[in-house]
Formats: structure tokens, C-alpha cells, sequence
């Protein structure tokens, strides 16, 4: 399989699949741009290799074609800025507009296609869609690991035009053999740390992960539905009463498999859901009536540390409590902060999905951690060892 750094750019037209679907705030201004930064390394390579790059993405979710909100031309000056070039772009990522400027570009020219999602082809994996994209270029990279989990024209599809011309980005091949070393190589001991709300929407990952980890600490809203199973009472905290025999088998499939299951013992509890409540320190199986449990005690911080600590290889995800209300970061600071030592003493450490990563960037811990995943729902399906449409693509 060839690969971005073998491959021979001169005088190509490389299509890159991006993920530039960046937050905007109200006046089209992008407020976070880590998904635009993690881009520029191919596109460089690219270009200075001596080809030219035509980048395509989506940006929202357009639901009636074009709409000046998720145009991507408000996107076009941050590339040019991280790129100290101008950037071209086509008004349509396909018909005349995307034709007649892919046509005119030269070598070291970079050029910005509209939104793929403007037409609805794109998410029905439309294959005469992806064979008027791939007229574009001579080759297509996909560095686009957010949307990896999408069999979308642009994210899968689009490979059969191009059978000894698609290759990973740097930033797909960055994040995958993170995933891969985590998930396929880890030094032991292994510990993965899950939160979040709810057990419903984590059940496939903690499965999966039983078979893995030597630890697996759980904290963050999702515990009070384990406290209830083991006949805890959980006062007015979030617990899902319909998967209480779930949360017995994944208890039942941890001691069976020889993990040790770290569930919070200690909790910060308060009587409303806000930053302004009354709070109390109690146990998570004797939360009172009309309490509800908001983050973990100082107690299970010391506790998690300690597991995390002693650790060669984590995994994080979710949060551990309500980290948007400043009272109750606490835990989720803590946990961030056990990562960042046991990394600074030689640990793999790899965080993901959208909170934790918010998380670790509002604590400043993000470089000292050794890689903060881009992905959010393509890294839970590839953890749950699911083959992402995208991987596939460029493998298969
Ligand atoms: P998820 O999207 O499932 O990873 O959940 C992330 C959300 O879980 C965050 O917005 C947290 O505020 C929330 N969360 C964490 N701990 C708790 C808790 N004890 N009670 C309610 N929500 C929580």
C-alpha cells in the first residue's frame, strides 16, 4: 500500500477530504480551529511535494442545500492564515464552478471546494456524486478521521475511482495508530477511565474494552445507574432504571474477566443542577431524597489517581462529572491531572470523544497528554472495534 510519504506528488492534483466542520459563532467566526490546524500537515506535504490540493469537507449540517451559515468560506481564511497562502475557492464542490477551478490550478496552489453537504448525495453515498469529485484530482487523501464512521461520497465511496491512488493523511495515520497502539499494543497496566452521562450510550465500548483493560474506572453520571443496580439509593440523580440488568452484566463480565471495576464510592452531591446548589459529600449508595450526585468526592479522586498513576496505557473518555458548572470540575480537573503526571512518567495516554477533549483544553492539560483524538464518534466506534468506512476504504 502506498503511503503520503512514498507517494510521488509532482505535478498531481491531490483531493483531500478534511474535516473543517468547525464551531462558528453568530457572526460566522470559527471560535475553535483544532480541526483546521490538525489539516495543515498534509496539505504541506502535498504541496511540497509539488502537487496542488483541492480540500473538500462538510460544515454543519445543511439540511435544504446551500445556506449562507455553512458556507465554507467562512472557513477559507483561517487555511489561508495557517498556510501564509491564498486559498482558491469553488462556489460548488461539483458541475462548472469545481471543474473550471480544479482545471486552472497549479502546482503549490491550494484550493477550497463548497460544502460537500449542500448536496444530499453526499450522505447517501451517491456513487455518480463521488465519480464527479473524483473527476477533480488524480488522487484522493483522506484525513478526514472525524467523519471516518460515515460511508459518505467523500469519505468512502469516492475510493473506487482512485484504486492505487488513495492514501491516509497524516492526521488519519496519527490518530489510528494511536487507537491502534492503545488498543492492539498497550504496555500494561491498562486503564480506561469512562464517564459521561449516561451507561446506555457507552454499553458496546465498555464491552469491548472489558477484554482489554486491566482497569476500568467509571465515574461521571452513568455510576448512579450502577448503584441502583447493587440497590443503592440514588436520590434525584440521573440513573437509567431500564438498564439496571445491563449494569449487573457488565459488573458480572468484569469480575468473570479478571478487570478491576473502579466505580466512584465518594460523591459531590447537591439539591438543584446548577453552579449555585447546596452540596453535600455522601456515599453514592445513600444519596437523600431530592439530592443528586454531580461529581465525585475528594476520596474516589485519591482513588482514581492512584489506579491512573500506576498505569502504562490510558484511555479516557467522559467526563467524570458536571465539569460546564465550575463546582463540580473538580473530579474531571483531577482525573485530567492524574493523566498528565502519569504521562509526564512515561504512560501512553490518549483522550477522546467531544467532552473529555473540551475537558482536558479547559484545563490547559492538552499537551500533556500524548494525543487528544480529533474524532468524536468515529474514535468510540473504532474503540468498540468497529471498521470505520473510511479506514476501510484506503485498506480494502
Ligand atoms: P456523554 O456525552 O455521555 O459523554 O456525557 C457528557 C456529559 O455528561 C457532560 O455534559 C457532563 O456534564 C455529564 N455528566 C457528567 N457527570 C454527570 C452527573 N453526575 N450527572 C449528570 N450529568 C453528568
Amino acid at each position: 500500500m502506498k503511503t503520503i510519504n512514498d507517494y510521488d506528488f509532482k505535478g498531481k492534483k491531490a483531493l483531500v477530504r478534511v474535516d473543517f466542520n468547525v464551531p462558528l459563532d453568530s457572526l460566522s467566526r470559527i471560535t475553535d480551529d483544532t480541526r483546521v490546524r490538525a489539516a495543515i500537515p498534509t496539505i504541506q506535504k502535498v504541496l511540497s511535494g509539488g502537487g496542488a490540493v483541492i480540500l473538500m469537507s462538510h460544515l454543519g449540517r445543511p439540511k435544504k442545500g446551500p445556506e449562507e451559515a455553512s458556507s465554507l468560506k467562512h472557513v477559507r481564511g483561517r487555511v489561508e492564515e495557517l498556510l501564509g497562502l491564498p486559498v482558491k475557492f469553488a462556489a460548488d464542490c461539483i458541475g462548472v464552478p469545481a471543474r473550471e477551478a480544479a482545471a486552472a490550478l497549479q502546482p503549490g496552489e491550494v484550493l477550497l471546494l463548497e460544502n460537500l453537504r449542500f448536496h444530499p448525495e453526499e450522505e447517501k453515498g451517491d456513487e455518480a456524486f463521488a465519480r464527479e469529485l473524483a473527476s477533480l484530482g488524480d488522487l484522493w487523501i483522506n484525513d478526514a478521521f472525524g467523519t471516518a464512521h460515515r460511508a459518505h461520497a467523500s469519505t468512502a465511496i469516492i475510493a473506487r475511482f482512485f484504486p492505487d491512488d488513495k492514501l491516509f493523511g497524516l492526521l488519519m495515520m496519527n490518530e489510528i495508530a494511536s487507537v491502534d497502539k492503545v488498543m492492539l499494543h498497550p504496555e500494561r497496566p491498562f486503564t480506561a477511565i469512562m464517564g459521561g452521562s449516561k451507561v446506555s450510550s457507552k454499553i458496546n465500548i465498555i464491552m469491548n474494552l472489558l477484554d482489554k483493560v486491566d482497569n476500568l474506572i467509571l465515574g461521571g453520571g452513568m455510576v448512579y445507574t450502577f448503584m441502583k443496580a447493587r440497590g443503592g439509593q440514588v436520590g434525584a440523580s440521573v440513573c437509567e432504571n431500564d438498564k439496571l440488568p445491563l449494569a449487573l452484566d457488565i459488573m458480572e463480565a468484569a469480575g468473570k474477566k479478571g478487570v478491576n471495576l473502579v466505580l466512584s464510592h465518594q460523591t459531590v452531591a447537591s439539591d438543584g443542577f446548577n453552579n449555585e446548589a447546596n452540596t453535600r459529600i455522601v456515599d453514592p449508595m445513600q444519596i437523600p431524597d431530592g439530592w443528586m450526585g454531580m461529581d465525585i468526592g475528594p476520596a474516589t479522586r485519591d482513588t482514581f489517581a492512584r489506579v491512573i498513576e500506576a498505569s502504562r496505557t490510558i484511555l479516557w473518555n467522559g467526563p467524570v462529572g458536571v465539569f460546564e458548572f465550575p463546582r463540580f470540575a473538580a473530579g474531571t480537573r483531577a482525573v485530567a491531572e492524574s493523566i498528565a503526571r502519569a504521562t509526564a512518567n512515561g504512560a501512553f495516554s490518549l483522550i477522546g470523544g467531544g467532552d473529555s477533549v473540551a475537558a482536558i483544553n479547559q484545563f490547559g492539560l492538552e499537551k500533556q497528554v500524548s494525543y487528544v483524538s480529533t474524532g468524536g464518534g468515529a474514535l468510540l466506534e473504532y474503540i468498540e472495534g468497529i471498521e470505520l468506512p473510511g479506514i476501510a476504504a484506503i485498506r480494502g
